[in-house]
């Protein structure tokens, strides 16, 4: 495995210890592996050389593409925006039915990779005029000793706004050195109980990712929370209740909360989410205090559009990504009944 060290995206990891016996534990992420010599982590991300652990995934990129910012789904950070939006390999969950699975079930291949540094990617991002960049597709987490270095140089160069699209389930260290070096948007996934990760996504303790909602709200950092409901697994009344109880609890009613609709994918053939469940998510949601609940991968639903929580004044009409009317003020009211509506950044109308 020591061969591996020569590649360029084969470097020393950050967010590590050393234990006996020549191991090491991980702490990049909350399932801590402890990690033997020559023997790679639960994700096959991290590898234990000689002692050390490395990442195989410093600036490897599986993908990079100028995307609207409510694809992720963002709908309250830098509305009409486009976010240079990229992604590495593999995952530090493993979900039935991933959305991304050609990209988070692969492994790295550190020989055939191509390096991408921070200032090509910053380049990029100014030449395509993003307003933003995104660590997205698969778990960002696993591209944290790159995205560090990426944020802070991005945010020296002028751009706007750094985030992940993220399953949440990094340690309180590497979450709080994202923010340093600049991160500011995170949207965390929800999938469910305990009883859910542990049945169909490898495991993960659930409180740990809720409190780095909490915590990354009270850093400052701009959340939305996406629940993915799927068919048969989390879509019964008693886990969409818990879902909405403990947005409300830990990240508050003004954060936005998405119910989006599942397709099937990789291992997992049961029928798309119903319709009616991602309606009914809504009004629970709607119903506890939530102020800005959405339905979302249903092109076209009057559930995508953001309304004052106060007089229902449609206030951002979308389709799809697409922003098609936005009638919040510039000092970010309704402008109907003049109630304050939290939106991070400023409305961008390039892609009108
Ligand atoms: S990042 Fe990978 S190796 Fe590190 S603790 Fe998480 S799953 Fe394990």
């Amino acid at each position: 495995m020591s061969g591996l060290t020569t590649y360029p995206t084969v470097r020393k990891a950050t967010f590590y210890e050393k234990l006996v016996d020549s191991k090491v534990r991980c702490t990049l992420c909350e399932r801590k592996c402890e990690i033997g010599l020559n023997v790679k982590g639960f994700c096959k991300t991290r590898a234990n050389i000689d002692g050390e652990l490395y990442t195989l995934v410093y600036g490897d990129l599986s993908a990079i593409e100028s995307r609207p910012i409510e694809i992720k789904p963002f709908f309250h950070y830098w509305p009409g925006s486009t976010a240079l939006t990229f992604s590495t390999w593999s995952c530090n969950l493993n979900c039935d039915w991933c959305q991304n699975f050609h990209l988070s079930k692969l492994e790295p291949q550190p020989a055939k990779a191509i390096y991408y540094s921070p200032e090509k990617i910053v380049e990029t991002a100014i030449y395509h005029k993003d307003t933003g960049l995104c660590a997205s597709f698969q778990e960002p987490t696993l591209l944290s000793e790159w995205a560090i270095p990426l944020f802070r140089l991005a945010k020296e160069r002028g751009i706007k706004y750094c985030c992940y699209v993220s399953n949440g389930y990094m340690t309180l260290d590497v979450l709080k050195t994202l923010y340093e070096a600049g991160m500011d948007g995170l949207k965390i996934d929800i999938k469910g109980n305990e009883e859910d990760y542990g049945k169909y996504c490898g495991g993960a303790n659930v409180e740990k990712i809720w409190r780095n909602a909490r915590e990354a709200k009270q850093l400052g950092l701009h959340i939305e929370i996406v629940n993915l409901v799927v068919r048969d697994v989390n879509d019964d009344d008693e886990t969409l209740q818990w879902v909405i109880a403990e947005h409300l609890k830990e990240v508050g009613a003004e954060t936005p909360l998405h119910f989006t609709r599942y397709f099937p994918a990789y291992k997992f053939d049961k029928p798309p989410t119903k319709i009616d469940t991602l309606e009914k998510a809504y009004e629970m949601a709607k119903k506890a205090g939530v102020l800005y609940p959405y339905v979302g991968n249903v092109v076209g639903h009057k559930y995508e559009n953001t309304y004052c929580h106060n007089c229902g004044e449609k206030l951002i009409q979308r389709y799809e990504y697409h922003v098609i009317n936005y009638k919040i003020t510039d000092d970010k009211k309704c402008p109907k009944c003049a109630t304050p509506i939290p939106i991070t950044g400023e409305y961008l109308r390039k892609r009108e």
